[in-house]
């Protein structure tokens, strides 16, 4: 179990998660006016297929190879019409490629068996995707505009256990405890919003806290000695 931030959170008068989220969310868009994906996919299937190479690689990586392989691969039946060897050829430098190339051609399988050759569009149909675990699932979802959960990547981890959001190491328990917290019609962006806060500010190993919008709100914050007394207004209250 992480270092409990949620009971710090308390014990220095930050105010309840739920009341803490709102203004975390506000100054982040605020400050992250460009997170998004950073994917770069043209339809439901290539943001599908960029997902799932997208895993142990990073997403330049990931558009790089995507790049080329989009102009061959159009359709769910474009990756099932070549040999296996070479689908592992074209997405080789995504890493696991056997692995990936197994997955994509089983998941291109189920969508012309079940599902008219289209992206499903809700969770409990993108899980049974061969090789789509719920993370992508919920990407996939949210990147098509129905967000049915949270992603919770390794920043989204991070900065979750540091604003004092979860107390939990899990990524399933961690979601659970951001979907009591986050309004629902914010679970697309949010965890956009600690992703690119994650790299640009609350690095793993340095976090920039004294350069940080979220200090006054932080229990993990690294200037402790602040005075807390600011309260924790939205930076768009008057
Ligand atoms: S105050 Fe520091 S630890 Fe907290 S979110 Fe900001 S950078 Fe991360």
């Amino acid at each position: 179990m992480a270092r409990s931030y949620v009971v710090d959170a308390r014990r220095r008068g930050l105010g309840r998660r739920r009341e803490r989220v709102v203004p975390i969310i506000d100054r982040l868009a605020e400050e992250h006016a460009d997170a998004q994906i950073a994917l770069r996919f043209r339809s439901d299937l290539e943001l599908l297929v960029s997902v799932m190479l997208s895993a142990q690689t990073t997403d330049t990586n990931v558009n790089r190879t995507t790049e080329l392989l989009f102009r061959k691969y159009r359709r769910p039946e474009d990756y099932l019409a070549v040999p296996p060897e070479e689908l592992e050829r074209d997405i080789y430098t995504t890493g696991f490629f056997r692995q990936k190339t197994k997955a994509i051609r089983g998941t291109m399988r189920v969508l012309l068996e079940e599902f008219d050759g289209k992206v499903p569009n809700r969770l409990e149909d993108l899980v049974r995707l061969p090789g789509v675990a719920r993370k992508t699932a919920n990407v996939v979802a949210s990147e098509l505009g129905h967000a049915q959960g949270i992603v919770v990547d390794t920043h989204v981890r991070r900065l979750s256990q540091r604003l004092g959001l979860t107390r939990h190491d899990d990524p399933v328990k961690i979601e659970r405890d951001l979907q009591r917290v986050v309004p629902r019609a914010d679970w697309a962006r949010f965890p956009h919003l600690l992703i690119w806060h994650g790299r640009r500010i609350c690095d793993a190993r340095r976090p920039r806290c004294e350069e940080c919008v979220l200090e006054d709100l932080c229990p993990s914050s690294r200037r402790k000695t602040e005075i807390r007394s600011r309260g924790f207004r939205s930076r768009k209250d008057p």
